[in-house]
């Protein structure tokens, strides 16, 4: 199932593009460039066949968007500058993603061990960078990678300025909220880009997963109730160190992840790490287990 805006035509990942998969974009130009690889497989496949990809653009690392680079053997493939480093070693994945910080180089042997070798090949093949803010011309068409960290360091929006349309990727709109919980993702960072986002002059807004394209009174108020998320869970988490919780405790509740998931390591990792995220945020620290408050 294919939608076009212009010249960009939307390719559609499994299970409305839910992660593990995303939306990929591509514009149908003379340089033929695909921006993300998260989509259907056979799609990905007959679009090659058919248009021809000569680049491929991932917004940043995580393997839901680069899900299906190694499809794309011989062509060349860009990343953002920041995150060029990161994907270099099983450690700056690692470290990127809080497993240094909550299991030292334990964790980071247990990723080694377990991370899907497709993965470690989609980010090997990865041979440049692009530039943010500079606009690139593919054809005549025009777009801007624009910089709007908190969900990755490095996170990318691709933004068509003459067509209004921004692709928002992990952004998403999505019930579970915002996603922040890498060492590499900022809370503060991430509402700073939400805002950028909205004051875009874009009509057409493109989520990565899940509903996909809103115009733009309907993202700005999606994006209201998105961010309005993060609140929420600040009151929440509150609540329990309130009660006495000890941090053990606190992450093992299931604040952001379901509970019966939580013997997942890569999430246990991640719902720390969030945890962690929110506990400064309300100004307290943490030591070992115990949380405390600081005095400012
Ligand atoms: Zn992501």
């Amino acid at each position: 199932m294919m939608r076009r805006i212009g010249p960009i035509m939307i390719i559609e990942g499994a299970n409305n593009s839910k992660v593990p998969f995303s939306r990929s974009l591509y514009i149908d130009s003379k340089d033929k460039v695909l921006i993300d690889t998260g989509a259907d497989p056979a799609e990905l496949r007959a679009l090659d066949e058919e248009y021809g990809v000569e680049l491929v653009v991932n917004t940043h690392y995580h393997p839901d968007h680069t899900l299906h680079n190694h499809l794309f053997r011989d062509t060349e493939k860009w990343i953002n500058p920041l995150e060029f480093e990161t994907i270099q070693s099983i450690e700056g994945i690692a470290k990127g993603n809080g497993v240094y910080q909550e299991w030292g180089p334990e964790g980071v042997e247990a990723l080694r061990k377990h991370m899907p070798k497709e993965w470690v090949q989609n980010l090997g093949e990865i041979s440049g960078t692009y530039q943010y803010d500079v606009e690139y011309s593919f054809s005549g068409v025009k777009v801007n990678f624009l910089h709007t960290p908190g969900h990755t360091k490095g996170y990318t929006s691709p933004y068509f300025s003459e067509l209004g349309v921004v692709y928002v990727g992990d952004f998403d709109m999505t019930s579970f909220g915002p996603w922040y919980f890498g060492t590499d993702g900022d809370i503060d960072e991430f509402i700073a880009s939400s805002k950028v986002l909205i004051e875009l002059d874009a009509e057409t807004y493109i989520t990565g997963h899940q509903k996909g394209v809103f115009g733009r009174q309907e993202f700005i108020e999606a994006m209201d109730k998105y961010i309005g998320i993060i609140d929420q869970r600040d009151e929440l988490i509150e609540k329990y160190v309130r009660q006495g919780l000890n941090f053990e405790e606190l992450t093992n509740i299931g604040i952001f992840y379901p509970k019966k998931m939580l013997d997942v390591l890569i999430l246990k990792t991640w719902e720390r790490s969030g945890i962690r995220k929110h506990l400064q945020r309300l100004g307290f620290s943490v030591h070992g287990s115990e949380i405390q408050l600081v005095n400012k």
